[in-house]
């Protein structure tokens, strides 16, 4: 998705995909009576006009509670990006609803939507995006500093030594290997503890172990803080760390698959690109 920069909207900083936020240091568990997460509701998001009308997304309902990991998987064109960025408050959906925590994010306007992604959403790329003249440290805070919070360094140093980076916090993005840039990325996901951490394809660019680890870190986000993660991938071994995983056809939900193996994963993905175009809707 990092190839739609076209739709994105960026801040002053040219940062606003990661001047969202994410996490703390101590788990949290939501009431039982808590709003989910984020919830979707009639979603639907067309490009063009007329005969050229594409139906990017078609009606998406569906509701993830807190401390819940999700993974979203499809065929290219199926509607994954489109999803990600009308979820995270980055495209607006031409009808439906998105509530995040039990707000609806689709209401607000341009100022206020920002100053939403930036406090109560989390992003992870594929390509990391830290900034390479801040330390790791300043990069992990950055989302406060974006929300105008107070900068909390003894939280980033928690989730620095979390992620295994506690030794680390000095250096600049361009000393760490690319696992310990995601994994400074997830730290600065985790920050501001979000209602959502949304991760596009995070392990796309790393080597196989090195992408374990980077999705044991996510798992343990949900597992010991709390955290939601919805991500998306293509990867059936990636999926397979989720609780579940929802697939999309043709800008629709045509399967959700709980408790995911790889090969389970991955024969589901088999049956979905044999489905006939358009069967989705
Ligand atoms: P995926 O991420 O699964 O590859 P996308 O959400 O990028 O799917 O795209 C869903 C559909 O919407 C595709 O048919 C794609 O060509 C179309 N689409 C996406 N973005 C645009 C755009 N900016 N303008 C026109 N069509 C678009």
């Amino acid at each position: 998705m990092a190839r739609r920069q076209d739709r994105r909207r960026t801040d002053e900083f040219g940062t606003d995909q990661y001047g969202t936020d994410a996490y703390g240091t101590a788990p949290y568990a939501p009431a039982p009576h808590a709003a989910p997460a984020i919830e979707l509701r009639g979603v639907r998001r067309t490009y063009g006009r007329g005969e050229a009308t594409v139906h990017a997304l078609r009606g998406i309902d569906l509701a993830l509670a807190h401390g819940s990991f999700t993974a979203v998987m499809g065929p290219s064109g199926s509607g994954k990006s489109t999803f990600l960025q009308c979820a995270a408050g980055l495209d607006r959906p031409d009808s439906g609803q998105v509530r995040l925590g039990g707000e609806d994010i689709t209401a607000l306007n341009e100022n206020r939507l920002t100053e939403l992604r930036r406090s109560r959403i989390g992003f992870v790329f594929q390509s990391f995006n830290l900034l390479p003249s801040l330390t790791v440290e300043q990069n992990v805070m950055l989302p406060q500093r974006l929300a105008g919070e107070r900068q909390d360094r003894g939280r980033a140093r928690e989730l620095l030594s979390r992620v295994g980076l506690g030794e680390h916090g000095r250096r600049r993005p361009g000393q760490l290997s690319g696992g310990q840039q995601q994994r400074v990325a997830i730290a600065r996901a985790l920050i501001t503890r979000p209602d959502v951490v949304f991760a596009d394809e995070p392990t796309g660019a790393l080597d196989t172990r090195t992408a374990h680890e980077v999705l044991a870190l996510l798992r343990q986000a949900v597992d010991s803080l709390g955290a939601t993660v919805v991500m998306v991938t293509h990867d059936p071994v990636a999926a397979s760390f989720a609780d579940r995983v929802l697939f999309l056809a043709g800008g629709a939900i045509v399967d959700d698959l709980p408790h995911p193996s790889p090969q389970t994963v991955a024969d589901r993905m088999v049956a979905l690109t044999a489905r006939p175009v358009g069967a989705a809707a």
